[in-house]
């Protein structure tokens, strides 16, 4: 059978609208016996609140065929040999939810060391020495085993501590995603990637990275469709640098598709793996291509 990738954001939706032709695409490509897969770098809500999203906006699927960041995040550390037992979330309740549900034991963020300073190191501007004498005051907990970052929309200098501590003591250091920005209702915000960095940055080590552009979110959708050696696999996705590479890196074919191009210069810039092998306009335009011959 053959695999169909999506990307959902920019590519079937944008915001709570609908593509053009996104339902008559995707029920086109199953009806031919396409296997039809929507995978995301967001690793903030779980497979279960996308199939909620997808069945709201009536492009059909189901949890089989979702594959999130941090399902995937879970599924690589549950296959890691040691398995960590104990893992500290950088992140959303998602991506929490998605590592529990593997069998791995996860810190509540609301325990976390440093997640209820008293007022007086609370406020900012006020007393920044009552900040760091309530830091180092704290009673610590033995290091986890991995520590597991996403976008953390609460972040924290006491989590970024937590997570160098950490990693500083041998923990493994893995993340869902490295996107530069967060795109949400007209405007950026900081991605996870940013979150990262800083973590990076702190403890000079290198997170391994699941979400695209790395193969592991791909990999984890190629292995649920327990592929028959041979088919093809196809990507369809809005970013030169983040589905482009990601595809080739698995050996699928890279569709770019141009609604949700964020970055106006993406494909001209585009080098190696980020080019993409055909550029569409319009998802009607995919049935145009010989790559979906006969769909
Ligand atoms: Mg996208």
């Amino acid at each position: 059978m053959s695999i169909a990738i999506f990307d959902m954001d920019g590519v079937l939706y944008r915001g709570s609208q609908v593509m053009p032709y996104a339902k008559e695409a995707l029920d086109r490509l199953r009806r031919a016996g396409w296997d039809v897969f929507f995978a995301t770098n967001n690793s903030t809500a779980t497979r279960l609140d996308y199939l909620r999203r997808l069945q709201t906006l009536g492009l059909g699927g189901d949890l089989d065929h979702i594959v999130t960041s941090g399902y995937a995040t879970a599924h690589y550390l549950e296959r890691r040999n040691p398995k960590p037992k104990d893992v500290l979330v950088i992140g959303a309740d998602g991506l929490r939810e998605e590592v529990r549900a593997v069998g791995i034991s996860v810190r509540d963020a609301n325990t976390l060391p440093g997640s209820h300073p008293p007022p007086d190191a609370a406020a900012d501007g006020v007393d920044p020495g009552a900040m760091r004498r309530y830091l180092v005051s704290l009673d610590l907990p033995a290091a986890p085993d991995a520590v597991v970052v996403g976008l953390d929309l609460h972040l924290t200098y006491a989590k970024v501590a937590e997570a160098q501590r950490a990693i500083l003591a041998g923990a493994e250091f893995v993340c869902s995603n490295r996107d530069r920005a967060y795109p949400v209702e007209g405007r950026l915000l900081p991605g996870a990637g940013t979150i990262v960095a800083a973590i990076e940055i702190a403890t000079g080590a290198k997170a391994v990275c699941i979400g695209k552009p790395e193969p592991f979110l791909f990999e984890e959708v190629i292995r649920r469709a327990a592929k028959p050696h041979g088919d093809r696999v196809v990507v369809v996705g809005d970013s030169t640098d983040y589905d482009m590479v990601a595809a080739h890196r698995v050996g699928a074919a890279g569709v770019l598709i141009t609604t949700g191009l964020t970055e106006k210069d993406a494909l001209k810039a585009a080098s190696g793996d980020a080019v993409p092998d055909r550029v569409v306009h319009s998802l009607e335009e995919l049935f145009d291509l010989g790559e979906f011959a006969g769909a």
